[in-house]
């Protein structure tokens, strides 16, 4: 068991580097260390897979032990993952993540993109866009976002809020949405902005009739 576990961690590292190396070319990110873990509420049930990034040299991976490795679904999701959390960490050495909603967003929403950029063509289903409705509704924090520093990170980033109108993953979505616009706007890609201030990002069009 240990001698399987053992073998599938070190697949695992091995990947990391390989995207380490990728992304180092594009970002700092050269001398990230990371951590195999099987953390349940980092895991993303619908993937098996997840990550965190809380620092600048360190990125945890998650991995349910119930995923078959090896396949080449799951080697393009922990791609994706590594890619993700490895932006956070270029983050981490200039901006960071912030206190604010706003700076959550475009924390998030740079990883996101970043992860499309090494990893064309994979989708997450926390970075599709939400409904007409829900977007209306999250659309409205829009205007003081960057000054709102207290608010709900499980309801924005995990749960949701049936009451509130807040969907599961909506910061997520919202925040893929409003850096991808900055992207296209600004002809930058993620990688050329993990040290933009989420103000600068924020500063483009990005009202809700802009984005229609
Ligand atoms: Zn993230």
């Amino acid at each position: 068991m240990r001698r399987a576990l053992n073998a599938r961690n070190s697949l695992i590292l091995q990947l990391a580097d390989e995207v380490r190396a990728k992304a180092a070319a594009l970002i700092p990110v050269h001398d990230v260390s990371f951590a195999i873990n099987e953390s349940h509420s980092a895991i993303i049930p619908e993937i098996g897979v997840g990550g965190s990034c809380y620092a600048s040299g360190l990125v945890s991976i998650d991995v349910s032990q119930t995923v078959e490795m090896s396949t080449p679904a799951l080697d393009q999701v922990l791609r994706y993952t590594i890619a993700h959390e490895l932006h956070h960490a270029a983050r981490w050495r200039s901006v960071g993540c912030g206190r604010s909603l706003g700076e959550a967003w475009v924390f998030e929403g740079l990883a996101d993109h970043f992860a499309q950029q090494l990893t064309p063509g994979v989708v997450m289903p926390w970075t599709r866009q939400m409904t007409y409705f829900s977007r209306r509704v999250c659309h409205a924090y829009l205007p003081f976002a960057l000054r709102l520093n207290r608010y709900d990170r499980h309801i924005w980033f995990s749960r949701g809020s049936i009451l509130k109108g807040i969907p599961r993953w909506a910061g997520y979505s919202l925040g893929f949405e409003l850096v991808g616009r900055h992207l296209s706007l600004s002809g930058n890609a993620a990688s050329d902005c993990h040290a933009t201030s989420a103000a600068d990002v924020l500063q483009r069009p990005n009202n809700f009739a802009a984005a229609e």
